[in-house]
């Protein structure tokens, strides 16, 4: 039997419609920005595999490096026991993120990362008698994680609809621009009292549609935020590790978050790992003779030794100089090809980059089979050889750091000849 008529009987797949579900591509092999099939078929993953790869598939350092760890220790239980890699992860992150940052919490994902980082905000109040203080703030878009607390703060859409009333109560808010800030504060002011903690996509909205917003009224909105007391939780699982241009998005904001959430990029790409990084403040309240005040969280694969290790490996790859120019270079080719596609005739509308990633819209016509546009630029993408998933009728590229200036051109070139 195929792969593919096995994977039919046994395997449910992510975010899929399994009626009528299309075949799945098996792949056997990948190598740079290349996914090969089993028919020997290769693709440009022009999506770094949901924004997770950094330095290409199967990169030989990290495979290298995990190898011999799991020859040493795979995993141990992180409750009364730790490990080199453990520590050493968090003493080469903690200088690198953006603000004061001096404890890392492990766990498995980006899921798992911002439920944690709510759940140490909320139980920040709570060890401090201010029990009242327990809503939370997010913006419309927002996409956090799955699981139901990341859900609550993620935007409200067809995703989330079996679940609505389920979801603990947030107060949604624009993102900000120069117009609507005074309005935002305004409505930040009424809750602010009974408000834990504010989280945020600094800049780039990921799985709610790749949506980018402005650095100037951010920075003022946090600000604001800030001087309310409210905890503000950066969530930068997907524009962490120089997407956006930056080591971190927050870079480009001068408010320093209180907390952060890492995961995708982490490891490189190679094995799931989740990070919560929290500064002295939140640590503090945590200090406590009652018991009761503990941090009641873990994972039984929290700070895996192997995750750990691929995420050392993945931070000596991006110190390299030639991994710093490869993304120079994507952001300067993304801005020229920003310009073209602005000159074209294309029916390509809110034509935006930053840094490493491009994004825009298909204008949609009266036609009810353009509906499907995103399977559609997939269908055409993958016959030319390149791994494109729209979301809805935004298409986007997010391309790991090791693509060739050639490769690029080819996922250029891919996007310029969509046929809708
Ligand atoms: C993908 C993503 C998550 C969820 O991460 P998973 O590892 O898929 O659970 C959370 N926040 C942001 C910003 C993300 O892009």
């Amino acid at each position: 039997m195929s792969l593919v008529a096995r994977d039919r009987q046994v395997i449910w797949h992510p975010f899929t419609r399994q009626k009528n579900m299309l075949p799945p591509i098996p792949i056997v092999k990948g190598e740079g920005t290349l996914l090969w099939d089993e028919d020997g078929k290769s693709y440009i993953d022009a999506i770094s595999s949901w924004w997770v790869n950094l330095h290409g598939h199967a990169h030989p350092y990290i495979a290298e490096k995990l190898y011999r760890q799991a020859l040493q220790l795979e995993q141990v239980i992180f409750a009364g026991f730790t490990h080199k890699p453990a520590i050493e992860l968090a003493e080469r992150l903690l200088p690198l993120l953006p603000g004061h940052f001096s404890r890392v919490f492990y766990s498995d994902n980006g899921s798992t990362a911002t439920e944690v980082a709510l759940k140490m905000a909320i139980q920040y109040w709570w060890n401090q008698n201010e029990k009242h203080r327990k809503k939370i703030l997010a913006f419309h878009h927002s996409y956090h994680g799955d699981t139901f607390g990341a859900m609550s703060v993620s935007d409200r859409s067809v995703f989330t609809l079996a679940f609505h009333d389920l979801l603990f109560d947030v107060v949604f808010i624009d993102t900000p621009t120069t117009t609507n800030l005074s309005s935002l504060i305004e409505t930040i002011s009424a809750h602010a009292a009974e408000t834990a903690a504010f989280i945020y996509e600094p800049l780039v909205q990921g799985a709610g549609g790749i949506k980018m917003y402005d650095v100037a009224p951010m920075d003022h909105l946090l600000k604001q935020v800030k001087k309310m007391g409210i905890i503000c939780i950066a969530d930068e699982v997907m524009t962490g590790f120089w997407r956006t241009g930056k080591s971190f998005a927050s870079h480009y904001l001068s408010v320093e978050p209180d907390i952060i959430c890492l995961s995708k990029g982490l490891t490189g790409g190679t094995m799931a790992l989740g990070v919560t990084a929290c500064s002295p403040k939140i640590y503090d309240a945590y200090m406590s003779d009652d018991a009761l005040k503990t941090f009641f969280h873990g994972h039984s694969f929290t700070a895996n030794p192997l995750a750990c290790t691929a995420a050392l490996a993945s931070l000596d790859l991006l110190h390299e100089a030639d991994c710093r120019h490869q993304i120079q270079m994507i952001c300067e080719e993304n801005q020229q090809f920003a310009v073209q596609l602005q000159h074209s005739q294309l029916p390509y509308k809110n034509i935006r980059i930053r840094g490493t990633i491009l994004a825009f819209e298909i204008e949609q016509g009266e036609d009810v089979y353009l509906n499907n546009i995103g399977a559609l630029v997939t269908e055409q993408a993958l016959s030319k050889g390149i791994y494109l998933r729209p979301l809805g009728n935004t298409v986007y590229i997010m391309p790991p750091y090791c693509i060739s200036r050639a490769e690029l051109q080819q996922v250029y070139d891919c996007i310029l000849s969509i046929r809708l």
